[in-house]
């Protein structure tokens, strides 16, 4: 295609995949509850993911999956195959993959240096309003562990205006993030989409505030919280996120591992401290130019990493892992 291949410069990365469609879950929140929504759980053959992979040739890939630990064995069985590429990758996961320490193992063996999970709420009774099949919360910080580890950075993402949310479940989440040092974390106001089951309760009980789907973005209140007005809502929900670009936090989520903070750092600052750079890095086509080495030089220092984990114990806390700071994150 003309101009494909300069577009590709655009991009940290254009080898974005997917192995799997759907998910073991149907949390009330989420488009997969969709009334009238069919999504079979699917699988793609290993050997054609892995192919495709080594393909585009880049160092670094993400898998857009809905949750790739849905089936943890056909998981184990993509790790498998994507081990003897050598490349570096991250996906969506749900928690309950660290049930079993040796697929954790087995991802970061396979190249998996972050994950994108979905705790969305610290609070159990929140989770069980919608339905959500989750570890509970408080089992939350020896499962983040289980992920830092095996040295794989951990995305978290959080829902804030849940019924049992209160005005303190803002200062209550960063304070936990902090303190069990995520590298980032994403945050949402509850969004009821049309054709759910959170849409259908909300909107029996005249709590949706109006049905302007154009504002229906996880960024707005769109209904009546149960126990903070929607501008509470709004308002804490960007504190959020100044409080976790700030200097403050960024300085307490770094790696407990002295060698790891100046590496954490320098990526932190690129990544979040740096909307100058990056504008100027996109507007004269730079981004692969530029970031390329760096995600290069991630994946030359994870296969050192690999090569140790292979060689320890099965289920010993591998040396390395906790000053093993990523690029591809
Ligand atoms: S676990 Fe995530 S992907 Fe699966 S249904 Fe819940 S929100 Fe959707």
């Amino acid at each position: 295609m003309p101009g494909a291949d300069s577009s590709r410069g655009l991009f940290l990365t254009t080898t974005s995949l997917i192995a799997t469609r759907g998910c073991h879950n149907r949390c009330d929140f989420c488009y997969l509850s969709t009334d009238g929504l069919r999504v079979p759980y699917q699988r793609r053959d290993v050997t054609q993911v892995a192919a495709e992979f080594a393909d585009d040739g880049q160092p670094y890939g993400v898998f857009t999956d809905n949750n790739l630990g849905s089936d943890r064995e056909y998981l184990r069985s993509l790790c498998r195959g994507l081990r003897p590429l050598e490349k570096i990758w991250s996906a969506a996961v749900s928690l309950d993959v660290t049930d079993d320490h040796s697929l954790v193992r087995e991802m970061a063996l396979a190249g998996c240096t972050g994950v994108f999970v979905g705790f969305e709420s610290l609070r159990d009774e929140n989770l069980r309003s919608v339905h959500k099949r989750s570890p509970s919360p408080s089992d939350y910080t020896r499962r983040v562990q289980v992920f830092h580890d095996y040295g794989i950075q951990v995305n978290g993402s959080f829902v804030f205006g849940f019924d049992h949310d209160t005005s303190g479940v803002f200062a209550e989440t960063v304070d936990w993030i902090e303190q069990n040092r995520l590298e980032c974390a994403t945050f949402h106001i509850l969004t009821p989409y049309p054709g759910t089951p959170l849409f259908r309760k909300l909107d029996a009980k005249g709590r949706l505030l109006h049905k302007n789907w154009d504002l229906y973005d996880t960024a707005h209140a769109v209904f009546r919280p149960e126990r903070m007005t929607p501008e509470e809502l709004e308002q804490g929900y960007a504190w959020c996120y100044r409080r976790l670009f700030s200097h403050t936090s960024v300085w307490r989520r770094r790696p407990a591992d002295v060698r790891a903070v100046l590496p954490y750092l320098a990526m932190s600052y690129l990544y979040k401290k740096s909307n100058f750079l990056w504008h100027a890095l996109i507007r004269y086509r730079l981004t692969a130019t530029v970031w390329r080495p760096l995600v290069e030089w991630t994946r030359r220092r994870h296969l050192g990493f690999r090569r140790q984990l292979a060689t320890a114990a099965t289920f010993a806390r591998p040396a390395g892992a906790a000053d093993f700071v990523s690029a591809g994150v």
